[in-house]
């Protein structure tokens, strides 16, 4: 399959290229140049398939020459086999409404289905070109302990975890720091998420150093994340579909997610609508539903996964509705930075085909929390509880899966505000109490990280 950028599509890359890219030089996202779908037949095909077997089918005509299908096969059995539940996912029913749980791997959220993939792709590159790889990661709080995990220990591999001080909660953060591989580096920045994004996007952009330091990223505009979590639409179309069209919701931040699902559709699943559910930081709210797309404050939230207002995956959304036009897309991120653009009525119709949204605030999350534990004796994270009110809110219940995006013990202050219980970790997970944490506290510098990374490798 070839790739090229939203930003500039006669360029040509491989999946090697962009998977070790992440971002494209021109500030673009890189996608396939086209997406073949699967005919009927090859879908129904796929019916029975047990959830690995399901995910090389699908995985293996985006990675070309990278691996061979075997090697791909023994790849996903690998990074799976530490899950929780045997399929790596689980669904569960709450009366009307379908509850896909994407929980179930090494740090309790859903960004282990794809980060454990992409770990041991990049052990297979090392096993052909040995310069070892640095990676720099930003986080908000859920993908820094998954990429930590997913790459823990690998040889000719260091990560580095920026995460900001203080803000994200304890749990999340003993994910991280109590990890003891030689190869993993946890830096506290004193800022907001936004500085520890903008200070990796810095190092990206000095060539010189990124360059001298073999950079690489997994961020969630990394291609290969997007495909890993494409699989679970279908695991579930098939597992509780019917034979009709399903709807999907999906709490939202960066767009990465319900991205792969948009992908899903691409590739010939029948979904109905993909239903875009955010917090108060409702950009993404606002735009599907009517157009404005203009960015406002990050407000902090009991929901900090979604604490975001730059969705980095909508521009391939955006590449899409402009008819694959490069040119115009490259102009219309420099309206979106500027922030002077608004979705004019023909393209928000094209995106309210296959896009809806909704919005909670944050005691309408609460008291979702509440009412679904007393209604189903079930607990959801706060996250989970965004994507099942704005269904309700929607009224499409029917025909409908939610993703459920963490474990609810991950965000203890929430659960209990809500129904007044502790929810605890998993057994598994208990020693992250226990063990000392070690991280480097450093200020939002550029200097500064740049020397400690230098320092450390
Ligand atoms: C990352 C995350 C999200 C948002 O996913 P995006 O791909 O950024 O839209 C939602 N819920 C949880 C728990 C997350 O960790």
């Amino acid at each position: 399959m070839e790739y090229i950028s939203t930003r500039n599509n006669q360029k040509i890359f491989t999946f090697k290229d962009i998977f070790l890219k992440g971002l494209a030089d021109d500030g673009g996202l890189f996608i396939p140049k086209s997406v073949k779908p699967f005919s009927k037949e090859e879908i129904n095909n796929f019916k029975n398939l047990s959830y690995n077997d399901l995910a090389a089918e699908i995985i293996n005509p985006f990675i070309g020459d990278f691996m061979s299908k075997d090697d791909l096969i023994s790849l996903i059995s690998k990074s799976y086999s530490n899950f929780r539940t045997k399929n790596v996912v689980n669904i569960n029913k709450l009366g009307n409404l379908k509850v896909l749980e994407l929980f179930h791997g090494p740090t309790l959220a859903f960004k282990d289905i794809a980060m454990q993939l992409i770990g041991n792709f990049y052990e297979h590159h090392l096993n052909f070109e040995q310069k070892k790889i640095n990676i720099v990661v930003a986080t908000s709080g859920d993908t820094g302990a998954a990429a930590i995990d997913a790459l823990k220990g690998k040889k000719n591999l260091n990560v580095f975890v920026l995460h900001p001080n203080n803000r994200i909660s304890p749990v999340q953060r003993k994910l991280m720091t109590t990890c003891e591989a030689s190869n993993v580096f946890n830096i506290a920045i004193q800022g907001n998420f936004d500085d520890c994004q903008n200070l990796v996007k810095a190092m990206f952009n000095d060539e010189k150093f990124s360059k001298s330091i073999n950079m690489s990223g997994v961020n969630s505009i990394n291609w290969a994340r997007i495909i890993a979590q494409a699989v679970y639409y279908f695991y579930a179309y098939f597992k509780v579909g019917n034979g009709q069209p399903l709807s999907f919701s999906v709490p939202t931040g960066n767009f990465g997610d319900i991205y792969a699902g948009y992908l899903a559709k691409k590739l010939g699943l029948p979904i109905d609508k993909l239903v875009v559910a955010t917090n108060k930081n409702d950009i993404l709210h606002r735009a599907i539903s009517g157009g404005d797309y203009s960015q406002k404050k990050v407000m902090e939230t009991n929901t900090p996964s979604m604490d975001i207002q730059i969705a980095s995956n909508f521009e391939r959304l955006l590449y899409d509705v402009k008819d694959c036009n490069s040119e115009v897309t490259k102009d219309l991120m420099i309206k979106i930075k500027n922030n002077t653009y608004k979705i004019d009525t023909e393209d928000l119709g094209k995106i309210q085909k296959n896009f809806i949204s909704e919005m909670l605030d944050e005691n309408e999350t609460i008291e979702m929390i509440k009412k679904i534990n007393d209604e189903h004796q079930t607990v959801v994270d706060p996250h989970t509880a965004v994507g099942i009110g704005a269904v309700k809110k929607l009224g499409i219940e029917k025909n409908c899966v939610v993703l459920s995006t963490a474990h609810p013990c991950k965000f203890p202050k929430a659960i209990e505000d809500a129904i007044f219980k502790t929810e605890n970790l998993p057994n598994s997970l208990k020693y992250v109490n226990e063990r000392k944490e070690k991280f480097e506290l450093l200020s939002n510098d550029i200097q500064k990280v740049k020397k400690y990374v230098m320092n450390s490798i």
